[in-house]
């Protein structure tokens, strides 16, 4: 429990590696530099220090004009604004009659039928007798009637007579209406901010609005209906025979803070039905209506079929003010640029712009690599090879004979040494570098009965663990062991009772051979290893081993094996 209580008080925090370079350290700031006004132009341009609410509107439109058309069978007939504005008025939009087909005195009664495909009749009994579809203007009595001098066709119940014409008059009737003028009415909140605003902002008097005009002045807020469709970029008088639906889009881009404070509202204008559908089904808009009146007692009517141009008025837009959350968010989200100068740097530093040698020593001091523990990198040296072998630790095959991983240099541990060689020369034991075996005279020792058949020096005894298998030699030659230096170096009591004093001044080195014997192991790879690599666990030949254990012998005769400091 103690020790899951531990990781909780343990704070983790990243190794940095930092480079002393002139030249990295200025195009760092310079990066830095050009991310930071990168992200002031953002906030800046952008506004993202700013919090933004929706606007919420509501519109009113009044219509205005008058036009004088000829309508045939009628005369002159004056159009006003309750005549031409249709008869409902919708949320948001307003409507202009621009073209009619007038069917003058209908009463209910019986008629010809209008001539169609299916409607033509010869006789009676073409005709059945309270048949009815969509097309019909009423319900069928069954008889078959003359429509004109040379068709005839079915006899229905309706109001007669019926109207026939289909097509609109061209050009529009009321094609006028292009000087029919609007006043658009648009309240606007924004509820964040509790700001309120109308598009006849308050420095707009009577007199102004009398005057004004669009073409000079983009914030008059009277459209004359023809300018309104000609930036649509539509032909009103082409637009006016069989209607559409164009919109008129109000945008408020609203800047609340106190210094800059601007909302002004920004008009543009689309068609907002398909113009191509105009020639294929069903084009335009329209409608029919009614006027009733009696006669003598008989109720009549007009039937108005009136084509027309809806106008919709959209608003939307934006407020924005400054609020410190907001700035601090932004900020926040911003922090993860500067991460690019890195990458940025580290790309760089691996690429060709630097020398190999630079490029592996930075990248060895950024990039620590450890092994994972099934894969045990052992490192061996032989005394007549001058590398260093890494080898992977084996359970089957004898150490000697493992394939090595990679073939080193070796590292030298100048340290280590010069301590042994000053201890060695101020005793004055200077160690005889006399070759031994070199004429040549004396053969090398012949492996014997007992000897294993890993050992090339002769002086190993066979063990029963695969990974302690390992000779000196690479070749057959004399041992290590009979060398001067292998005494004056491994096995040298004052040379080891030195070291160890060395290490801890105060302690008793002569108490120990445990000690002795592991310092001795350590001058043994000190040595001949050098530094061994990172991760790598340094092995000692055999014949070394046995050559320390019997200088320094266990107490109990029990050998735990070499452990790495
Ligand atoms: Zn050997
Ligand atoms: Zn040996």
């Amino acid at each position: 429990m103690s020790c899951r209580l531990l990781t909780l008080c343990q704070y983790e925090t990243n190794k940095l590696v930092r480079i002393n370079s002139v030249r990295l350290g200025s195009l760092k700031w310079t990066l830095n530099v050009v991310i930071l006004m990168f992200i002031c132009i953002m906030m800046l341009w952008n506004k993202q220090y700013q919090e933004l609410d929706p606007v919420v509107s509501s519109v009113t439109a009044k219509l205005k004009g008058v036009a004088l058309t000829q309508v045939p069978g009628l005369g002159d007939v004056v159009w006003d604004v309750v005549d031409y504005s249709g008869p409902a008025q919708e949320k948001n939009s307003f409507f202009v009659v621009t073209n009619v087909i007038i069917t003058k005195n209908q009463k209910q009664g019986k008629c010809a039928e209008v001539p169609r495909e299916d409607k033509v009749c010869r006789m009676d009994k073409d005709c059945s007798k309270g048949a009815w579809d969509q097309h019909s203007h009423g319900v069928q009595t069954g008889a078959c009637v003359k429509f004109d001098m040379r068709r005839k066709t079915c006899e229905v119940s309706a109001w007669c007579p019926v109207e026939t014409r289909s097509k609109p008059p061209r050009p529009a009737l009321l094609a006028a209406a292009e000087n029919f003028t609007v006043l658009i009415k648009n309240n606007i909140r924004f509820p964040a901010f509790n700001y309120v605003r109308r598009n006849i902002l308050p420095q707009m008097n009577d007199t102004y609005l009398r005057g004004c005009h669009r073409g000079d002045d983009a914030l008059c807020p009277i459209f004359r209906l023809g300018d309104i469709v000609h930036q649509a970029r539509e032909d009103f008088a082409v637009l006016a025979v069989e209607g559409g639906v164009i919109g008129i889009q109000i945008n408020w881009d609203c800047n609340l803070d106190r210094l800059m404070e601007r909302c002004l509202p920004k008009y543009s204008f689309r068609r907002l039905d398909e113009k191509e559908s105009n020639r294929t089904l069903y084009p335009g808009l329209n409608f029919r209506f009614a006027r009733y009146h009696s006669e003598n007692g008989v109720e009549m009517r007009t039937l108005y079929k009136a084509f027309g141009i809806r106008f919709d008025v959209m608003v939307f837009g934006k407020a924005g003010k400054f609020s410190f959350i907001q700035l601090v968010v932004y900020i926040g989200s911003t922090l993860s640029y500067y991460a690019l100068t890195t990458i940025f740097i580290d790309w760089l530093i691996g690429t060709s712009c630097y020398k190999m040698e630079a490029r592996q020593n930075y990248s060895e001091r950024k990039v620590e690599s450890v092994q994972d523990k099934q894969q045990c990198i052992l490192s061996v040296s032989f005394v007549d090879e001058d590398h260093l072998r890494l080898v992977r630790k084996s359970r089957k095959k004898s150490l000697q004979n493992v394939k090595p991983l990679s073939v080193l240099p070796r590292k030298e541990n100048n340290g280590s040494h010069l301590r042994a060689m000053l201890e060695l020369t101020k005793q004055g034991s200077t160690p005889k570098l006399a070759p031994v075996n070199s004429n040549g005279s004396k053969p090398w020792p012949q492996p014997g009965p007992g000897e294993p058949g890993w050992c090339l020096c002769g002086g190993c005894s066979s063990t029963p663990l695969r990974q302690e298998e390992l000779c000196c030699r690479r070749s057959r030659g004399p041992c290590i062991t009979s060398s001067p230096l292998f005494h004056s170096l491994v096995l040298s009591r004052p040379l080891l009772e030195a070291l160890l004093r060395y290490r801890d001044p105060l302690g008793d080195p002569a108490g120990s051979t445990d000690a002795l014997r592991h310092c001795a192991y350590e001058q043994y790879i000190a040595w001949r290893l050098g530094v061994p690599p990172a991760d790598s666990h340094p092995v000692v030949p055999r014949c070394c081993v046995e050559k320390i254990r019997e200088e320094f012998p266990s107490l109990d005769g029990d050998y735990q094996g070499f452990k790495p400091r």
